[in-house]
Order: C-alpha cells, then structure tokens, then sequence
C-alpha cells in the first residue's frame, strides 16, 4: 500500500459507518493517523475503531462522539483532535443524514436538523480547524457534497439545499485559502452503496409495487447512468487523491463521481 499520508493527521465525521469509515480505512492504510465521529450502536463503534486501528498498527483508534449539530460539540472535537494526534492536518465534512417527503409535509424540525449536521457542521468544523492549518501551513479540506448538491430531485428540500450550500461554503473557504498551502474541495457523488442510500430503496419499491431489485434499477437510479452503485472505496480513492502529491492545484472544486449523473 502506498504511505502518501505518512505524518498526516485527520479528522472525518461520520466515520462509524458508510463513506466515511472508508475513507478513514483507506486514510489510515496509507499512513494517516485518524480520529473518527459519527453515532452508532456502542459494538457499531467499537467496531470501526477496532477496525481503523488495525489498519493504523494497532489499538484503537480515537474517537469523538460529538454530535455535528452542535457547535460546541464541533469546537471540543477539532480541539480534541489537535490534542490527541497533535494536528488536523486533513479535515473531512462527512457527516449526513436524509429525510425524503414532500415539501407540503416536510417537518420542520427535519429541515433544521438536515441544515445543522449537512451544512453547518461543515462550517463550524472548518473555522475551528483552518488556524491550525495556517500555522503549519498546509492543510486539506474535503467536503462530501453529493451530485444533490449541483442538481436537484423532488421531495429532497433539505438535502438539496445543503448540499448546495456545501458547495458554495466550499467555493468560499478555497478562495480564502487560495494562497496558501491549504485546498478545500467538494465531492459529489451519485448513489453510493451505504446504508443511508440503501435505506431508499425498501421504501421505493413499496410504493411503486415493484422488487426492491426494479426499485433500485428504475427509480433510485433513473439518473444514475451506469445503472450500478458507486463503491465506497471509489469516493475513498478520490479523496485521498485529494489529500496526496499533486493535488495542490485543485481548489474549489466540486469533483463528481456519480456514473454520468451530471453529464446527462
Ligand atoms: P451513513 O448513514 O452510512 O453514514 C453517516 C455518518 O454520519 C454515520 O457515521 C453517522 O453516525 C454520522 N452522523 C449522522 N448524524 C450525525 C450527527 N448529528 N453527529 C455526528 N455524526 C452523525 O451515510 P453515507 O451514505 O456514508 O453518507 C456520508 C455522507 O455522504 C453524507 O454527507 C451523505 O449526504 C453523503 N452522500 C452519500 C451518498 C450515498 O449515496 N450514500 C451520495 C452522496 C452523498
């Protein structure tokens, strides 16, 4: 395996599962050390820290429970990180949730609660950790936006409006650091194989009266052109990319991994 983030430090929300505990095994195998975020039952957690422990020689690896919808649970785990692994060299915004209606029947508490963990943890995890990266004058911010954050698709308000937010923040954040040793990028991905997006699909097929197998390929899908997932180790590739030699020119961008999504 290839140690590009041998002495690199990272932080990545929402790591208990999905995306981002990919992207913290990928991280960690090439040299990164890690802490992890996200919720999960409590043998969820120790699972993924076992996990990316091993890959990292050992021992588990340390963890924040903040939740990303308070900001001072944000501040405290940026600051637990610079403590612990002595740096946030590497900041990955991952952390998400969904919630699929019609905005008629959309709750408001959902909208607000879609905006704190989907948007503005990003902003509040990214203001606490830039200092740092000044200092040491280099840093690497990736946002995990979705191809919902370029485009839209009924009955996703909160989601869509996020993650375009996302991207904007994103736009943002890399001209202030435009100078600088530092990048902030977005990736938008289309359907990514994670329980967040296989949860639609049961639903789907329900309503439609159709497989779960149809229900995937017809209706979760329709705009996937390859008509396949996205692998979580896909999007992991794309930002340690991000994260390695070579990557320096790349700067608010808002790269799309999404089988053709975009192009269509
Ligand atoms: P997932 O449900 O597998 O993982 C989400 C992670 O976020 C979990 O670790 C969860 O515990 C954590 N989380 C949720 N609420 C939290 C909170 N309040 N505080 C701290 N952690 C919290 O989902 P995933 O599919 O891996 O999604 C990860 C990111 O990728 C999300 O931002 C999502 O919007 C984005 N995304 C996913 C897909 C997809 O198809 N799966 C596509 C595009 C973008």
């Amino acid at each position: 395996m290839d140690r590009t983030l041998e002495g690199r430090t990272a932080l990545i929300t929402g790591s208990t599962s999905g995306i981002g505990h990919g992207i913290a095994m990928l991280f960690a195998q090439a040299g990164a050390k890690v802490m992890l975020n996200g919720f999960g039952k409590p043998e969820e957690v120790a699972a993924a820290r076992a996990s990316v422990g091993a890959a990292m020689g050992g021992g588990d690896a340390p963890y924040s429970a903040a939740d990303m919808s308070k900001p001072d649970e944000i501040r405290a785990m940026v600051a637990d990180c610079e403590a612990t692994l002595g740096a946030c060299d590497i900041l990955v915004d991952n952390a998400g949730i969904q919630v699929v209606s019609p905005i008629e029947d959309f709750p408001d508490a959902k909208w607000d609660a879609i905006i704190a963990i989907n948007l503005s943890s990003n902003f509040h995890a990214i203001k606490a950790a830039l200092p740092g990266m000044r200092k040491r004058n280099w840093g690497r911010i990736i946002n995990v936006a979705s191809a919902h954050g370029l485009v839209a698709s009924p009955h996703k308000a909160a989601y869509v409006a996020a993650k375009h937010g996302v991207v904007g923040l994103t736009k943002v954040v890399a001209l202030e650091v435009a100078t600088t040793p530092i990048t902030c990028n977005a990736i938008c991905p289309g359907f990514v194989r994670t329980p967040l997006a296989e949860a639609q699909v049961g639903p789907l097929a329900k309503q439609h009266g159709v497989s779960e197998e149809v229900a995937l390929r017809d209706y979760l899908l329709e705009k996937q052109p390859s008509k396949r997932w996205i692998e979580v180790d896909e999007v992991a590739q794309m930002a340690l990319w991000l994260c390695g030699p070579g990557s320096g020119g790349v700067n608010g961008a808002a790269l799309s991994i999404d089988g053709g999504w975009l192009a269509a």
